[in-house]
């Protein structure tokens, strides 16, 4: 039974998926921010699948790296919530982490996926979290690096968190936080990849109107 929370809420994806432009319906996240227990649309078997491949790089990355003779932190180890001076609590769970002995920390995202921009943005936001909820991460050098399923892996330098990305991140989380919704903007596409379902999104269309092209008399 849908209910607000006892205060705003941000999972780190939500916020990467939207400052990538990737979340064209802002209502969507907003929503989440301020309402749990809400009625999730059902996941397919692709999740299962996808969980599993994940499962699996994570494992084998975290091998690679404990026999390079690094420190190496995994998922629930790695799991944290920040809060913000106006109460907003932002959480995250990176894949991986690891310690080198130069005493550079590394923050690991696998993807099974095609590569998109929300990937390097959210370990960004990792990279800029971290330091606030764990005193080990404080004094640390701390890059990020995307590993894909392909082997292609995308290096983040500890210098991109930046003012600029500050800025940005502090743009999307006061939007997530106000009061005053965003407008909803339905589309087949992207409702049929959210997890609202219309109990909660009363404009929620169905993936199917995309179906058949109308014939046009040319
Ligand atoms: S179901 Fe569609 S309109 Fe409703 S919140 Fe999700 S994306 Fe937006």
């Amino acid at each position: 039974m849908t209910r607000l929370r006892g205060g705003p809420y941000v999972w780190i994806t939500w916020l990467s998926k939207l400052a990538a432009g990737e979340t064209q319906c802002q209502w969507a996240p907003w929503f989440r921010t301020h309402h749990a227990d809400y009625q999730r649309a059902p996941s397919d078997f692709q999740l299962a699948s996808w969980t599993a491949q994940h499962t699996r790089m994570v494992d084998l990355l975290a091998h690679e790296r404990e026999a390079a003779g690094e420190g190496v932190f995994k998922e629930e180890q790695n799991r944290f919530r920040v809060r913000r001076p106006s109460g907003l609590v932002i959480a995250g769970k990176p894949d991986l982490i690891t310690l080198g002995e130069d005493g550079a920390a590394t923050v690991y995202d696998a993807k099974t996926g095609k590569p998109r921009q929300s990937d390097v943005i959210q370990v960004m936001l990792y990279m800029m979290c971290l330091p606030y909820a764990y005193p080990l991460y404080r004094d640390k050098r701390l890059q990020g690096r995307v590993v894909y399923k392909s082997g292609d892996a995308v290096p983040i330098p500890a210098g991109a968190i930046d003012e600029e990305f500050r800025g940005v991140v502090t743009y999307y989380l006061d939007l997530l936080e106000s009061e005053s919704p965003p407008s909803r903007t339905p589309s087949a596409v992207e409702c049929g990849f959210c997890d609202l379902t219309a109990h909660d999104c009363p404009d929620r269309m169905d993936p199917e109107e995309l179906a058949e092209a109308p014939e046009m008399p040319i």
